[in-house]
């Protein structure tokens, strides 16, 4: 099978302690999105496997992994950075069937996982605390230590850049990980298991438990063993995972959903903006957290952006991976049906500004959906207040700044923003009123950007992972005070 010549493992495993093991629960289907037939099979673990993986992440960090230098962690990641590269093509293919995304963007999935290794390992040991003016005689100042057993949970839609972000950043500040992939996007991190494996990462520094998230991911957010979580997935997910945690007087990041608004004004570049308008809901077939699924267009240019907006929409055509379509399927049939629904609601209730077609060899059993963009919607309606997480883009009129700002800020989500004018003030002023955790300036770079932190605020979650500052999240702060006399 296709699936085992490019992992290179028997994928019906899980890995635990360094070793690939069988677990408890049998195994769970994999399906390609593309066509609906079954390509695989994936572990599926139980809690019992949850306690293998957590003692030995705990006996990782009581062991060889704990004992290791900053450097020395950091060197290590630099290694897995390396693998990365040389299997990416592999990494991109393994993605692009499991989660039936076109190859080029999974091709910049894998290099991204590679740059997060390479951010982060580089990272490693400049994480220091900071010494304190505190009273005469003594010496007062911070460590940072790592949590000790971070439980990561991930979703589908962007694998290997999401476990990128979370474990690279965890394994670089000195904790050890138990990883749950989603049970409908899997193989990537098993692969990325192998990888760690052979760049040295010592047994039970990183541990992959796949599985159903109410059996092996309630069980690792309960685990009393685990000392921090972080989390990306859906709201309700999340909420039911902070509860999990405050039993344990955990902490917990979560990265939840969006409804991303990009405002465009009258004086905006226009030619730079319509693409990107588009490209950033379009792109994973509007399957991401910051998909700028609202766009806002100031009265004076909204018919043009609406008319070149929807010239783009008929021509987007929604086809099978691995060919680069503009967008390849849904990831499953339950992801296409809740997709779907949105559109023939707003198809009843809303004016139908443009739809992109299906490609003719999509076939039947793929879960395909048209890309679909909806011009004049009110800001109340649910397509502009839930997240659809598909290739579904609404558009609203606004008149000034005052009404954006009120749209934009008028959903209970509050991940990103975008910004288009060139006026210099109102930028500075917009971005400083718009309750988000990232503004983007005439740009709109979510996807990309280690640099960058990222996270949200209301329903989008909390904590930041990327950047410098998600080393800040995956440690805690000691604080020492030396009297000297
Ligand atoms: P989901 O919440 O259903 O699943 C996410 C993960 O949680 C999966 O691994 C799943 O197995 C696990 N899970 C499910 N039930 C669980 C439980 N009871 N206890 C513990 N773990 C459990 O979300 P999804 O449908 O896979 O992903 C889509 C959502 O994720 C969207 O809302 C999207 O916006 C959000 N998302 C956010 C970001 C971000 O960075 N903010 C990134 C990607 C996706």
């Amino acid at each position: 099978m296709i699936i085992d010549d490019l992992t290179r493992i028997d994928t019906s495993l899980i890995f635990v302690d360094g070793h690939w093991t069988r677990p408890q629960g049998g195994t769970l289907p994999v399906e390609d999105p593309s066509t609906g037939d079954a390509i695989g099979v994936i572990g599926r673990g139980t809690p019992a496997d949850v306690d293998a993986a957590v003692a030995a992440a705990r006996a990782a960090l009581d062991g060889p992994w704990g004992a290791l230098t900053a450097t020395d962690r950091g060197r290590i990641l630099t290694r897995m950075s390396a693998l990365v590269l040389d299997r990416a093509e592999d990494l991109a293919m393994i993605e692009t069937l499991d989660v039936g995304k076109p190859l080029d963007q999974s091709r910049r999935d894998s290099v991204a996982l590679a740059r997060y290794l390479e951010f982060y390992g580089g990272a490693a040991d400049k994480l220091m605390g900071s010494t304190i003016p505190y009273q005469q005689g003594y010496t007062a100042y911070t460590l940072r230590e790592p949590h000790g057993v971070c439980g990561i949970i991930i979703p589908w839609n962007y694998p290997m850049q999401i476990l990128g972000r979370a474990v690279a950043a965890a394994l670089a500040a000195g904790n050890a990980v138990v990883l749950k992939p989603a049970e409908d996007a899997s193989l990537s991190a098993l692969v990325f298991a192998q990888i760690a494996h052979q760049a040295g990462l010592p047994p039970g520094a990183l541990n992959v438990v796949t599985g159903l998230g109410a059996e092996v991911g309630a069980a690792l957010s309960a685990h009393p063993g685990v000392h921090h979580l972080s989390f990306t997935g859906s709201v309700g997910t999340g909420a039911g995972i902070q509860r999990a945690a405050a039993a344990n007087a955990v902490p917990v990041t979560l990265e939840l959903g969006g409804k991303s608004p990009q405002i465009v004004f009258d004086d905006a570049d226009l030619d730079r903006a319509i693409p990107v308008l588009v490209g950033a809901c379009m792109q994973n077939a509007g399957q991401t957290c910051s998909a700028a699924s609202r766009v806002l267009v100031q009265a004076g240019v909204y018919d043009e952006v609406r008319r070149r907006m929807s010239d783009i929409f008929n021509g987007l055509v929604a086809g099978p991976a691995p060919d680069s379509h503009d967008l390849g399927p849904l990831v499953s049939s339950r992801q296409r049906r809740l997709v779907q629904d949105f559109i023939d609601l707003g198809t009843r209730e809303l004016t139908l500004a443009a739809q992109g077609r299906l490609h003719p060899d999509a076939a039947a059993g793929g879960h395909f959906v048209r890309p679909t963009l909806f011009a004049d919607v009110p800001s109340d309606h649910a397509l502009a207040q839930q997240e659809i997480f598909g290739p579904v883009q609404v558009m609203m009129p606004f008149a000034d700044e005052a009404e954006a700002l009120r749209i934009a800020n008028g959903t209970e989500y509050g991940l990103v923003a975008g910004i288009w004018t060139r006026d210099g003030a109102r930028q500075l002023r917009l971005a400083g009123r718009l309750n988000c955790g990232q503004v983007f300036v005439n740009n709109y770079g979510a996807g990309g950007g280690v640099e960058l932190p990222f996270g949200g605020i209301g329903k989008s979650g909390h904590g930041r992972e990327k950047g410098f500052e998600a080393l800040y999240g995956f440690t805690r702060t000691k604080t020492i005070a030396i009297h000297h006399g």
